[in-house]
């Protein structure tokens, strides 16, 4: 299974060189493929098994991109993992579908692995099921979800950071349309923690999750870990 960590704004370039020692440790001793995603000006070359990824990249090599990273910054420290359309991106920096499509062709030209998200506002889910497949099927545009390195996560905006999550039943219902858009790997994102990621990672077509508040603190995101290896080891 994938289980990545998206740190967002948080922890300081030594705090995240210490979280990714102590994740590492965890990440050697299970079967689980980790990324993880730390603050910009953390990355660095890490020597770990843990994937370390950058939560975000202008599509260029350099230039005049003022408060952006491009290629030859991630190329410094290996970096060859990227999120894209993460919904903090999209609503919050106001990212329209059409430059996270031209970012996601920039980067995939550049051989990245892709960890795409998608999901779908308060509103939209209460708006039915209908509305909200619309919605969601509309940040595929532009994306080739043939692409052989892409994993998808879809994540509610609703459950992100808030407490919340859909029903079991709802994560299925939903993953198992996605899946018939892509068969990449599909994650679930959106208040995964230590109490319910064993729920989550038992329900079909979960591939694996993205973890943000909840990662935050090394020990909980190599507890999460460990319990992918319980749940794969039972089945
Ligand atoms: C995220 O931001 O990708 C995320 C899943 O956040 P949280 O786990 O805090 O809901």
């Amino acid at each position: 299974m994938i289980i990545a960590a998206n740190l967002k704004t948080n922890l300081t370039r030594q705090q995240s060189a210490s979280y990714i020692e102590e994740v590492n440790k965890c990440a050697f001793a299970s079967k689980q493929d980790v990324i993880v995603f730390p603050a910009i000006s953390s990355l660095d070359k890490f020597d770990a098994k843990v994937e370390v990824g950058t939560q975000n990249a202008y599509p260029t090599v350099n230039g005049a991109f003022t408060g952006e990273i491009g290629l030859e910054q991630l190329g410094e420290f290996g970096i060859k993992t990227i999120l894209i359309g993460h919904s903090e991106r999209r609503h919050i920096l106001g990212e329209s579908q059409e430059f996270i499509a031209q970012k996601f062709r920039y980067f995939q030209e550049q051989g990245f692995k892709i960890v795409y998200c998608v999901g779908e506002p308060k509103e939209k889910r209460e708006a039915g099921k209908e509305e909200m497949m619309e919605y969601i099927s509309a940040q595929y545009a532009g994306i080739d979800t043939t692409y052989e390195n892409l994993i998808i996560a879809y994540e509610p905006v609703w459950a992100i950071g808030t407490g919340l999550t859909p029903t079991l039943e709802d994560i299925e219902d939903i993953h198992a349309v996605l899946k018939q858009k892509s068969s990449a790997p599909l994650l679930y994102g959106g208040s995964v923690k230590v109490n319910n990621i064993k729920d989550v990672l038992g329900v079909k077509n979960v591939d694996g999750v993205l973890v943000g508040s909840a990662a935050l603190y090394a020990e909980h995101f190599c507890t999460m870990i460990q319990y992918a290896d319980e749940i794969e080891n039972k089945n």
